[in-house]
């Protein structure tokens, strides 16, 4: 993120009253975001999914190819403006692989999912990923990018890695965040 959009970003941070919390789970492409931000949905059936990827097609928020990272450029900007009073209402679960350009205030807390190196090949090249785009994911992962990047964007406190192994993990990563949704009600909510 370039200082420009940092600055206007730490400006635009402040807390907000929401009687529900904001969820951000992010992680490498394959750590297994989606499997477990829609098990978690279906567990917790008041709050609502958005997967970044699909929102910003739904809303004419991608700008042109990027041949080397074989997808569409996303336009954070107009993503932010779209989200802003989805945000707002709170009980929200974005699912996304970055989390630098969303607003600090947006989100209660943020999960970091991890996956070993080699399932998280397997998983890719299962899903057709080849050349350099398996390569900078299985490079994203190795180096913890997603993590670090996380970790300066929000207060580290809040910033929860998680690990996205196998079956087992889905389920007691989807417990854990349910738990600590049952506690954020009891200390914010009366
Ligand atoms: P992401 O949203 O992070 O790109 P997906 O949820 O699409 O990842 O998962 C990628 C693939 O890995 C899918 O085939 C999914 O079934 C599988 N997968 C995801 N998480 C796990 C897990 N914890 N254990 C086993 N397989 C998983």
């Amino acid at each position: 993120m370039s200082e420009t959009k940092k600055k206007v970003k730490k400006a635009a941070t402040f807390s907000t009253e929401r009687s529900k919390p904001n969820i951000l789970v992010s992680g490498t492409p394959g750590v297994g975001k989606t499997t477990m931000c829609k098990k978690l949905c279906e567990s917790v059936k008041t709050l609502k999914l958005i997967n970044i990827g699909d929102f910003a097609k739904e809303h004419g928020c991608l700008d042109e190819w990027d041949d080397e990272l074989q997808c569409h450029e996303l336009n954070e900007d107009k993503v932010v403006d779209e989200l802003e009073d989805i945000m707002t209402e709170g009980g929200v679960v974005v699912d996304h692989h970055a989390t630098d350009f969303f607003p600090e205030r947006w989100f209660d807390i943020v999960f970091v999912l991890r996956t070993d190196n080699t399932i998280l090949y397997d998983r890719l090249t299962s899903r057709g990923y080849e050349g350099k785009k398996l390569e900078n994911n299985i490079d994203c992962e190795i180096f913890q990018t997603i993590l670090d990047e996380s970790k300066e964007s929000y207060k580290e406190e809040i910033v929860h890695e998680l690990s996205s192994n196998n079956d087992s993990d889905i389920d007691s990563n989807v417990q854990r965040i349910v738990a600590w949704l049952d506690q954020w009600q009891k200390d914010n909510v009366s």
